[in-house]
């Protein structure tokens, strides 16, 4: 296994700076990461939180390299958003997908849309859909950018700014959003102007795949229309697992 020393000689040094990391803004989290690291992949899944993130970083570098995972399964208006914002912003856009082997593997033994079959096949659908692609992907990266927030949910309630990714080789794992709430992100959006997806308008507070995914009601928790017919079970496809924890410092 990689070790983080292999990754980053200068590992010591990055992981003091990351206490101050928690109390600065998403601004300064965004700024210190690009200074920081020379390859930084910002991960977009196109929700909210990219549009923020893609519109804060824009201030900061002349180009971004933007990651998306396309499961196969997005929802047309995913795309429609994808491209408003590419049109807007310096992005240069890698769009990763499945293995093709691995994919026609799994939909062969438990056919496409087997995710509604048990837990187990949902999550092995969400692996090889969006867990091994952005493994994938983040080889050669120091770092990634994600829009992860602590209130989305209680899986996700201790996610730091800034923390050593074991699942991903030990680069970093940056959240700038992690202390924002809901509404922060929707008033930033607002008052910055930023393209939104279209289907926030219909009712949808959360939005991955097509058909693990629908609008909610008033009242309902915002990640309640993800994989809805799983109720007792913890709203999560892996791309961002309780293994990730800070480090000691
Ligand atoms: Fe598969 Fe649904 Fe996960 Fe998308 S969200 S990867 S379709 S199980």
């Amino acid at each position: 296994m990689t070790s983080v020393a292999d990754v980053w000689p200068d590992t010591d040094d990055v992981i003091g700076e990351l206490p101050a990391l928690e109390l600065a803004g998403a601004e300064e989290i965004i700024e210190w990461t690009y200074e920081r690291f020379e390859r930084v992949a910002l991960v977009a899944s196109f929700q909210a939180e990219s549009g923020v993130l893609i519109d804060m970083a824009s201030r900061i570098v002349d180009e971004l390299e933007v990651v998306t995972l396309d499961t196969g399964r997005l929802p047309e208006e995913t795309h429609t958003i994808m491209e408003r914002l590419g049109r807007r912003y310096p992005i240069r856009l890698r769009v990763v997908s499945p293995d093709p082997d691995e994919l026609e593997a799994l939909t062969a033994e438990h056919g496409t849309n087997l995710f509604r079959q048990s837990v187990d096949l949902r999550l092995r659908c969400c692996d090889v859909r969006k867990v091994r692609p952005l493994r994938r992907a983040l080889e050669g990266y120091d770092a990634w950018i994600t829009g992860v927030r602590r209130d989305q949910a209680h899986t996700r309630g201790g996610t730091p700014a800034v923390a050593i990714d074991r699942e991903h080789d030990g680069i970093f794992k940056v959240a700038p959003l992690a202390g924002w709430s809901r509404a922060d992100v929707f008033q930033y959006l607002e008052q910055h102007g930023v393209p939104q997806h279209p289907l926030y308008a219909r009712g949808y507070t959360s939005i991955g795949c097509a058909p693990c995914t629908r609008a909610t009601t008033p009242g309902e928790d915002e990640r309640a229309g993800r994989w809805w017919w799983e109720q007792d079970q913890t709203k999560e496809c892996g791309l961002h697992p309780l293994t990730v924890v800070r480090e000691p410092v």
